[in-house]
């Protein structure tokens, strides 16, 4: 039974009800605990109420356990866009095939000028990222492609279109270790009104993907859900249904949670439930004491500020200096951005912020120095 055999048989509607019932005594035995968490427990820690009255006790709390098991190093990586071709028509997204520019898919020749690029940045931790396109952009594109990026990267990750079990047990074999997935919704209606055309479309098929990574041994699965596009608490919910039948079935496989907050795009769509700073924190906390193993991982959708504050409180890995525009490492400015990047300081500004709060920024290979880049 897969994970989507077993949401089937809930009404997700009522995961809101679930977190709107929780009381202060919820809120503290779920604080207190020691051992594993349940759903009820991460349902009391997205509460209203948890947010207003416990919210201080959860950010130092949050802060402690990620010391005790990360200490004071963060991963940096760095997205590289292959291509802004997309076949799927997802209402929030401007790479989406109902809006109209020019569609690039990068060359080999342009990968490699973007890796070097990006190597000069300082980064071997390299997430390859591409729309939806199993045309150009699939199998046959991946197999050039990996070979390729490994000569430039020590970690290697995608969030591409998902694919089958014995297509990522070749990419594996490539080289790849690690592979993101959100769900975006885990609402069946809503995820239908969204996902208006392409395999995206089939809820199924995407919802089995970690399944389909745990089988093919992927080291490392990414996932989450798009705040603000379906109701936030909804789908906390499921996500964090998910981690558990992930740790409990496929127990070898590291997992890492993104909260990505639906963000301005072309086309113009406006949040279902739009999510707040203070939220924002109050979820990355609560991520932290459900699961204190979870990588949570922040983008360049945030902005500068935010992500300065958030930083100590849960944050394991993070990119900066990013381009969501496919070549924008070597050539900026070309192609249309997937989405517009609020954190736009350079990776040394950034690093530098992190070291004047006395955190490590670990760009994995040794022989790559960040300052040796810059
Ligand atoms: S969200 Fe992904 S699949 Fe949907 S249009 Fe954008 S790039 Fe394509």
């Amino acid at each position: 039974m897969s994970f989507f055999d077993v949401l089937s048989k809930y009404d997700v509607d009522k995961f809101k009800e679930l977190v709107d019932s929780k009381t202060d005594k919820d809120i503290e035995l779920a604080l207190a605990k020691q051992g594993a968490h349940t759903i009820d427990d991460f349902a009391a820690l997205i509460s209203e109420r948890a947010r207003t009255h416990y919210l201080d006790v959860m950010v130092q709390m949050s802060m402690q356990l990620t010391r005790k098991r990360f200490g004071r190093c963060i991963n940096m990586y760095l997205p590289l866009y292959l291509t802004n071709l997309c076949s799927n028509k997802c209402a929030y997204c401007g790479f989406s095939v109902a809006n109209k520019f020019k569609r690039v898919v990068l060359t080999l020749e342009e990968i490699e000028e973007e890796l070097q690029a990006m190597n000069k940045m300082g980064y071997t931790n390299i997430l390859l990222v591409s729309g939806e396109n199993s045309h150009k952009a699939g199998m046959p594109y991946f197999e050039q492609v990996l070979p390729l990026a490994k000569n430039y990267a020590d970690y290697l990750q995608m969030e591409v279109q998902p694919l089958e079990t014995d297509e990522y047990a070749r990419l594996k074999e490539l080289g790849l270790d690690a592979v993101s997935v959100y769900q975006e919704t885990y609402h069946p209606e809503y995820y239908k009104k969204v996902h208006l055309a392409g395999k995206k479309a089939d809820m199924r098929f995407r919802m089995e993907t970690p399944d389909r990574l745990g089988q093919a041994g992927i080291d490392k699965v990414g996932m989450g859900a798009l705040l603000g596009l379906y109701d936030w608490k909804v789908d906390l919910v499921a996500t964090a249904m998910h981690v558990l039948y992930m740790r409990d079935k496929y127990w070898k496989t590291n997992l890492s949670i993104s909260f990505p907050r639906l963000r301005p795009a072309q086309g113009g769509f406006e949040p279902h439930s739009p999510v707040s700073d203070a939220k924002l924190l109050q979820i990355i906390c609560a991520w932290r004491i459900f699961d204190n193993e979870l990588d949570l991982t922040i983008s360049t959708r945030e902005s500068a500020q935010f992500r300065d504050l958030i930083l100590p409180v849960g944050i394991t890995a993070l990119s900066a200096g990013s381009s969501t525009e496919p070549g924008g490492y070597a050539h900026k400015g070309q192609n249309l951005e997937q989405w517009t990047v609020n954190d736009a300081r350079p990776v040394d500004e950034v690093v530098k912020v992190m070291e004047e709060s006395g955190f490590d920024a670990v760009f994995h290979n040794a022989s790559t120095t960040y300052f040796k880049a810059v």
